[in-house]
């Protein structure tokens, strides 16, 4: 089977052992069991891969080398492997991308008080799990939904509060969908001071997963991503120490919104893992099974070469997206604060597009295998299923799409 490369110009040499790393615990401790992470109902056999992955070192990845942390911010670094774990499951890289996804403003900030309580506990031998929640309940009255993450809403539609009480903030509120939430060892919560002073109000601040005041509704059923738990979070009366902030007013908006590219290239690297393995299901079943008369593989009749060839071409552009993306972003004097609109554009333009390229990949593999492609046992189904959500989070398709334009003229709202 040929296997995909990437411009080494792009990657330095530690990436890609990384890559091969996560490859082959796809490959051994992964592939094996994907088909039966959905009927996982405690979540045993998605606990032992995140063990196995945070044995690996990618859970401690980006903490301070202090507390045994490998100290790793590169957006490449990190995107390869994220890659390659979705090309296996993309729920267990979800798990593990939204464990090291809310503790990244912490980094930027240098925030030792955050950093020194749960970089030891999360660089430890048993498996930690993190959460950044950010999405809140929407409705007829507004709010809720994309307007929590949308940079022309200012951070004016967040309701969970953060009040200063001496030397604790106080959180109330109420988030929903977030993933990792309800089995979590640390949140961050997205919360305002005061939502009528705009990104000012917008305050990013940490809470220990047995907090009091903290709980949880039931799991959410869902149509993927079984490995990725999802529920709705409960803040009543919640102390935190006033260190546990991310930073301070402004800043925690611009922590916010660098955040946001992250998620977004994130979930276009895990977008094009995704479409990796279902495009080798395909080609495999397509090189198997003959059809047709005179009778040869379906992969050598033309209409179906021609579907391969567009698969092809929409996973090795989705590719070269997210990593010209995540170089970007790891070079912000050349393209841009991590913050900015041009960073949150770009990376959009590699979300969107990623998205919709596994939607299509998957899609159109399902066609070339029939019936099969449509039962559990022949491995597609579960890509199909999976990654439809990546298109729908973070700001969706419609959000993610006016993003894209941010960079090129005013969007009002
Ligand atoms: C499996 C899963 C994992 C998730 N993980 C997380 C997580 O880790 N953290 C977290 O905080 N949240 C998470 N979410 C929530 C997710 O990011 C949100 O659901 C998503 O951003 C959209 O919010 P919504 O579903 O309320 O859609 P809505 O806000 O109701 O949007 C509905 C539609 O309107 C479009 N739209 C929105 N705003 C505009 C606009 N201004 N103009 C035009 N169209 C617009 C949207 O693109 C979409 O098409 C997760 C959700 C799921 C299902």
């Amino acid at each position: 089977m040929y296997r995909h490369s990437v411009l080494k110009s792009l990657c330095k040499e530690e990436d890609l052992i990384l890559r091969e790393l996560a490859r082959d615990f796809v490959d051994q401790e992964i592939m094996p069991v994907r088909e039966r992470i959905d009927d996982d109902e405690h979540h045993a056999i998605v606990k032992e891969l995140l063990q196995g992955l945070a044995n690996l070192g990618f859970i401690r990845a980006i903490f301070p080398e202090r507390h045994g942390g490998s100290d790793i911010r590169s957006a490449v670094t990190l995107g390869l492997p994220l890659e390659e774990i979705a090309r296996g499951d993309s729920g267990i890289a979800v798990a593990l991308a939204c464990t090291l996804w809310p503790f990244m403003p912490a980094v930027w900030a240098n925030n030792d008080a955050v950093l020194d309580h749960f970089g030891p506990i999360f660089c430890g031998d048993e498996l930690r799990i993190g959460c950044f929640n950010m999405t809140e309940p929407g409705g007829s009255s507004g709010g809720g939904g994309c307007d929590i993450e949308n940079p022309g809403m200012q951070g004016r539609k967040i309701r969970t509060t953060a009040k200063l009480d001496g030397e604790h903030w106080v959180l109330n509120g109420q988030k929903i969908w977030a993933s990792n939430s309800g089995i979590a060892d640390a949140y961050l919560m997205v919360c305002t001071t005061d939502a009528s002073q705009g990104d000012e109000g917008i305050a990013l601040i940490y809470v220990p997963g047995d907090a009091e005041g903290l709980s949880f509704g039931n799991f959410e059923r869902k149509a993927g991503m079984a490995a990725d738990r999802n529920t709705t979070t409960y803040l009543e009366n919640v102390r935190v120490p006033k260190e546990y902030r991310v930073s301070g007013p402004g800043d925690d908006a611009r922590y916010f919104h660098a955040n946001l590219a992250v998620g977004r290239l994130a979930s276009a690297a895990m977008s094009v893992g995704n479409a990796q393995g279902a495009f080798e299901t395909v080609l495999d079943f397509t090189g198997d099974r003959v059809v047709g008369k005179p009778g040869k593989p379906i992969r050598h009749h033309s209409i179906a070469a021609a579907m391969i060839a567009d698969m092809a071409i929409g996973i090795e552009t989705a590719r070269m997206t997210y990593l010209t993306g995540a170089y970007r972003f790891d070079h912000p004097k050349e393209y841009g604060a991590a913050y900015s609109l041009e960073q949150l554009s770009y990376a959009s333009i590699a979300k969107v597009y990623g998205a919709d390229v596994a939607v299509m990949v998957t899609n159109r593999a399902m066609e070339l295998m029939g019936s099969y492609g449509y039962v559990r046992e022949c491995h597609l189904e579960k890509y199909w299923r999976d990654c439809k959500i990546i298109q729908l989070w973070l700001g969706g398709a419609q959000l993610g799409r006016f993003d894209v334009c941010r960079a090129y003229y005013d969007l009002p709202l």
